[in-house]
Formats: structure tokens, C-alpha cells, sequence
């Protein structure tokens, strides 16, 4: 039989090569990180970065997030405040994501940040993609690697699926072990949380006092659609139940096993929860239900998180 998944490699010191010669090229390569996987480019070159908008059809308006292997290398691009050191000696590497202010001398393509003054930086913790930004000389712009609006990938098999012969090289790190994407914290003016994540606005809060947003996050963050996260099928949530041909997912050990139900976590646990979000959603459409119903989620630590998601992939 013919592979199919010719494009995923293993890690290794001959595929670390290929991926760091195809990025000093400008090319666009998947890279696993642990929140999803990650579409990376060189962020300082308009090829790459133009490369990613147009693969992942990405709206122009919707920024980037830049990926740093620590504050050092970070610091070239973006004014680097008391507050994102603080968090960063805490949390980093990590899942976590800092707005800041980018310098004017910054190489970053303005395309990159859509444009505004401001840059989103993370620095990832999965050891893979440390190892290929270890040997740059350049940071990796690198949104999740999926189609816009869809679900974020958490396995290689995902990005290849998602742009299929489109994509020469995904390294293969495993399952995502978080699964979510990164809490983003804007730490331009008083600190504000801009999308939740696995590091809740209540740990970060015991560091750091955050401000509570409760006008449209969209202001600040342009890439925060309505609809994002999306399945391709009605996702309808708080429900109880859901007919044969309805699949329903589910949360805690008082759901039966039947073919249409597909449990989150039989512990209770919101951070299994989470990890089998998107894993679920696309194994839902693969077996092809046209529609979702959902049941409540408490909406407390990484919970907030997943209703976050889930409210967008139903709209
Ligand atoms: P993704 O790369 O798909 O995980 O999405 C990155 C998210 O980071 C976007 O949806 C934006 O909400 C946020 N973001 C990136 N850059 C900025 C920025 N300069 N200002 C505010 N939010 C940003
Ligand atoms: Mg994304």
C-alpha cells in the first residue's frame, strides 16, 4: 500500500537537518508544539510569512503569534516589560502567549503582526521545536497548521490531513499534550487576557494582577473571531442528549458507552477534557455525523478554556 503520510518524519538528526535547511529557504514546515501543532516560518522573511497566510487561507487581519527559544532572542523584536518577566520566570517555556510592544528596529514582517505595533510572542516547551529553533537564526511564525476557522491539529497525522501533498515535512512529536491552543495575555497596558487557556486567569492572576475584560476581546485582539474552532457541522451546546444519528459529546462516568457518544472524560478531568477536544471533533466528522450536541462543561480552571472553544465552534 501506498503511504499516504509520505511527508511525516520522525525526529531525528537527519530530519532536524531537512527542516532547518527548509526553513532558512523560506519554506513552511509542521512542527509539534504542546498546545497543537504549528505551521512555522521564518518569521523576518515576507516569503515565508506569506506562504502560511495562503496554505492556511488566513484572513490578513488575523496576527501571528512569533515563537522565541527564550526572552533573549525575544528581546531583539519586542520591548520586554516587568510583567512579562515576571510571568515568564514562572511559566516559560510554556503555554502561554505575551502581547507587547514591537520595536521599531524589529526584522519581523509587518504582515506577521497584520500590521499593528504589537507582537504576540510564545516560547514552546516541546523539545522538538526547541531543538530546530536552537540552530536559527531567526524566530518561527507559526500559527496553528490548519485551514482558518477550522480545528486546531494535535497530532502530525492532523497537518498532513489538513494540507494533504501542500506540506513537505511535518516532524512527528506525538500527541499534543494539551491540545488547546495558548492562553494569549496582552501586557501592553494593564495586563488582560485575551484568549483563555490551559494557565488560567486565576494563576496567572496569584503573580500578576489582571484586569478583567468584559467588552469584546476583538478590539484587541483582531484574530479572535466568533467562529473559529469549527467542525464543519452544527455544534450545538448544553444539551442532554442527542438521536442515533446526532453524535453527542459527553463529560463524566454518568454517560453510557453508546456508538453516538463519545466521552471527554469518564474522570471528570478538564485537563483530559481538553486534550480530547479537537481529537473528538475530528473523529466525530470522520465518522460522519452532521451534527454535534454538546453537554455543559463546567466553566471553571481549563474548563473556561474548552467553553471558549466550544462557544466559538458553535456560532
Ligand atoms: P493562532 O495562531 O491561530 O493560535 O492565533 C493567534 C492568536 O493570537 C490570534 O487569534 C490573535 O487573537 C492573537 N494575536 C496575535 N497577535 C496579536 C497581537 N499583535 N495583538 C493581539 N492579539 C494577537
Ligand atoms: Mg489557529
Amino acid at each position: 500500500m501506498k503511504n499516504i503520510y509520505s511527508n511525516i518524519f520522525s525526529f531525528n538528526k537527519k530530519t532536524l537537518n531537512k527542516s532547518v535547511a527548509s526553513l532558512k529557504k523560506g519554506n513552511v514546515v509542521g512542527l509539534p508544539t504542546e498546545t497543537v501543532y504549528g505551521l512555522a516560518g521564518n518569521a523576518y522573511s515576507k516569503k515565508a510569512v506569506k506562504k502560511i497566510y495562503s496554505m492556511k487561507k488566513r484572513p490578513k487581519k488575523n496576527p501571528l503569534i512569533v515563537h522565541y527559544l527564550n526572552h533573549t532572542d525575544a528581546d531583539k523584536d519586542v520591548i520586554l516589560n516587568n510583567d512579562f518577566y515576571r510571568l515568564y520566570k514562572i511559566f516559560c517555556p510554556g503555554p502561554i502567549t505575551f502581547v507587547l510592544k514591537k520595536k521599531n528596529k524589529s526584522k519581523i514582517q509587518s504582515l506577521v503582526a497584520a500590521n499593528l505595533d504589537s507582537l504576540a510572542i510564545r516560547f514552546p516547551s516541546h523539545t522538538t521545536t526547541r531543538s530546530v529553533l536552537k540552530r536559527l537564526n531567526f524566530p518561527l511564525a507559526m500559527p496553528s497548521a490548519n485551514m482558518a476557522s477550522g480545528i486546531s491539529p494535535v497530532n502530525a497525522y492532523d497537518v498532513a490531513n489538513e494540507f494533504k501533498k501542500k506540506i513537505e515535512l511535518v516532524i512527528n512529536g506525538g500527541d499534543s499534550k494539551i491540545g488547546l491552543e495558548s492562553t494569549v495575555i496582552s501586557l501592553i497596558d494593564k495586563p488582560q487576557i485575551l484568549r483563555p487557556g490551559v494557565i488560567g486567569l486565576k494563576t496567572i492572576d496569584k503573580f500578576l494582577k489582571v484586569k478583567i475584560i468584559k467588552t469584546n476581546s476583538s478590539i484587541r485582539s483582531p484574530g479572535m473571531m466568533k467562529k473559529h474552532y469549527s467542525p464543519g457541522i452544527p455544534v450545538i451546546l448544553n444539551q442532554k442528549s442527542a438521536k442515533e444519528n446526532c453524535a453527542l459529546i459527553t463529560f463524566g462516568k454518568r454517560y453510557k458507552d453508546r456508538p453516538n457518544f463519545f466521552n471527554l472524560s469518564k474522570n471528570s478531568d478538564l485537563k483530559e477534557a481538553a486534550s480530547n477536544l479537537y481529537k473528538t471533533f475530528r473523529k466525530i466528522k470522520n465518522q460522519g455525523y452532521k451534527k454535534i450536541h454538546v453537554v455543559k462543561i463546567p466553566n471553571k480552571d481549563i474548563g473556561i478554556a474548552i467553553n471558549d472553544r466550544l462557544k466559538r465552534a458553535s456560532n
